[in-house]
């Protein structure tokens, strides 16, 4: 006798429910940490705003090459947080701080704001206006990052870094992660009509 038993179709068994449960593996990445560093400014400037670069009552904009730096601030299931704090401070176009202890901060851009803040809006986005910052001694160029949610719980410090920067390759901080969370550091560089702008999303959990 012939045991006839027809094939189940494929479509059947990708549809079998236990292969639709996604596990936890699933969860988005978070974004590595890196050392707040020694600049972090020792007085937050007055004029703190999102755009570095314009400082209130400086006669003119900062100097380099403009940068809108923007994201999206996400949980690790994927869903947008909305009223997270980011701030970033970084070099000026020459690579000095908004600092005492840069030894040139007497040379510092004062068009330049040095550090700004905003809070991600309702679908989780922020944007600075701001520049490339500037090479300073020993570091590939790099933005120093912190998010923060509301009651503290999510606090993440790290630095972003620009894919076409030729010092990535002998960066010390860089060159400690493997391949994987160096990548979740990298903004990506598109062109605009006034400079570039470099999107780093972020996964706080
Ligand atoms: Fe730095």
């Amino acid at each position: 006798m012939r045991l006839i038993r027809p094939a189940l179709p494929r479509r059947l068994i990708l549809a079998t429910p236990a292969l639709l449960i996604r596990p936890a593996a699933a969860e988005a990445p978070r974004t590595p940490a890196q050392m707040e560093g020694p600049y972090f400014p020792r007085a937050i400037p007055a004029d703190a705003d999102a755009d570095l670069m314009r400082v209130a009552g400086q006669p003119r904009e900062a100097r380099g090459q403009p940068l809108l730096f923007e994201g999206v601030v996400r949980g690790r299931d994927g869903a947008a947080l909305p009223g997270i704090t980011v701030q970033i401070w970084q070099a000026d176009a020459e690579g000095i701080y908004l600092h005492p202890s840069d030894p040139r901060l007497a040379q510092r851009d004062a068009g330049f704001q040095g550090y700004g803040r905003t809070v991600t809006d309702a679908a989780g986005r922020y944007a600075f206006r701001t520049i490339r910052p500037g090479l300073y001694p020993g570091r590939t160029p790099h933005i120093h990052l912190r998010a923060t949610s509301a009651d503290g719980r999510l606090n993440l410090t790290t630095q972003a870094y620009f894919p076409d920067s030729p010092q990535n390759a002998n960066d010390f901080l860089l060159a400690r992660l493997p391949a994987e969370s160096r990548a979740l550091l990298m903004t990506r560089l598109t062109a605009m009509d006034s400079g570039q702008r470099a999107t780093l999303d972020i996964v706080l959990g």
